[in-house]
């Protein structure tokens, strides 16, 4: 294969793009030129509108999501001695917060249709010294929450919702972020809505929410024109205000995004359900159009049949200006997770979707030429190297 030369007609089609309006940098520019650029006025009207977003809850905004997750786990009081149950198949952040905190995570294998933790495994991990439970909505689909909460409430524990990728998602009928326990977001640029970096924290009360603002800078609270007083650590995990003003330009077109993000899935599944790309033998995600906000579409790769190696499919594509991510490899495969204890075959089912799943670009100025695109030629790369 020739290397791709981006052309007008034909430019490289990258995994994911941010949809940044003109409206949204005049904002930025007037912030920088305010004379108040850090944590101030966007940051409190981002947490409002994404308070009036989550039914009223108390919402606070932070600097990535990773540092949202472990601040919920420290205001559940999760430490040292503590096990938190979650799943292998994730961003490495998820298990990553579970350690910084002192605690130890464990893993539970997933469901292989849904690619999300098994809730009918969970309460075979739970142990005295389980304290909470972090279920992701990988690619934005949900995990039932029915299930998981029944088996929080009987056993007493919290649950901390990784929902990095599920803004814009619902279940139920309902909002993810305006229902449940702690409900965290990220705002990455891959994420369906961003603030360049961020991520916000859905909690159940006031309290909580004063907690988290001290967590997230140094501990401090202040009072009248000189009080100060510092009564736990915190860290330095505030959001600046020319971040919170790309947000506030971003979420009022959550579903204008979602929408796109369905259509091109819709798309990509006619493509692939073509009779001659059918037949090499795609595991497919979920085809949700009520709940999932299409945040990732994701294939497993016929891996049995091929005669090369993904990171080659990947290339091939590359070649050919198509963009593609792996999302994720097993997080209990790292070497620092190895160092702890865990191995290969641990989690059967997770890794062997880990070893073969493959990210298509999806986002919201991607056209439906593109998807045909990226199929036709996905198709034709497995189609030419295939077992005899
Ligand atoms: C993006 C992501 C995170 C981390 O969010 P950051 O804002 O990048 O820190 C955590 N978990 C999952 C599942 C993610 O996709």
């Amino acid at each position: 294969m020739s290397p791709f030369v981006a052309t007008a007609a034909t430019p490289y089609l990258p995994l994911t793009r941010p949809t940044i309006d003109e409206e949204t940098i005049a904002g930025v520019a007037d912030v920088l030129r305010s004379g108040w650029i850090t944590s101030g006025p966007n940051v409190k009207a981002l947490e409002a509108k994404l308070s009036e977003y989550c039914g009223g809850r108390p919402v606070r905004v932070f600097n990535s999501g990773t540092c949202t997750m472990e601040i919920a786990l420290r205001i559940a009081g999760v430490g040292p001695g503590h096990e938190v149950i979650t799943t292998p198949l994730s961003w490495v952040a998820t298990s990553h917060v579970i350690l910084a905190v002192g605690a130890r995570p464990v893993f539970v294998d997933i469901d292989p249709v849904t690619r999300n933790i098994d809730v009918n495994r969970i309460e075979a991990a739970i142990t005295p010294a389980t304290r909470a439970i972090m279920p992701v909505d990988l690619a934005g689909l949900p995990v039932d929450r029915a299930p998981l909460y029944a088996i929080a409430k009987k056993h007493h524990l919290r649950v901390v919702e990784d929902a990095a990728q599920s803004y814009g998602t619902t279940w139920n009928g309902k909002r993810i972020g305006a229902i449940g326990d702690f409900v965290s977001f990220s705002f990455h640029p891959n994420k369906n809505v961003t603030t360049i970096e961020g991520g916000a924290l859905v909690m159940n009360t006031e309290v909580e929410a004063k907690l988290a603002e001290q967590y997230r800078l140094q501990g401090v609270v202040r009072s009248g024109f000189d009080g100060m007083e510092v009564e736990i650590v915190g860290g330095k995990f505030n959001l600046t205000d020319v971040a919170a003003r790309v947000g506030l330009g971003q979420l009022p077109r959550i579903d204008e995004f979602n929408g796109k993000r369905r259509e091109l899935a819709r798309a990509y599944f006619e493509l692939f359900a073509r009779p001659a790309v059918r037949a090499l033998g795609w595991g497919l995600p979920v085809a949700d159009f009520q709940q999932t906000n299409w945040h990732m579409f994701q294939v497993v790769l016929p891996e049995a049949r091929l005669t090369i190696k993904r990171a080659e499919v990947m290339a091939k594509l590359h070649a050919a200006g198509i963009g593609t991510g792996v999302h994720y490899p097993a997080i209990h495969l790292f070497a620092v997770y190895r160092r702890l204890g865990w191995k290969d075959g641990d989690f059967p089912l997770a890794e062997a979707i880990c070893r073969s799943i493959l990210t298509l670009p999806l986002f919201p100025t991607m056209t439906r030429a593109d998807a045909e695109r990226v199929v036709d030629t996905l198709a034709e790369i497995v189609s030419a190297h295939l077992h005899p």
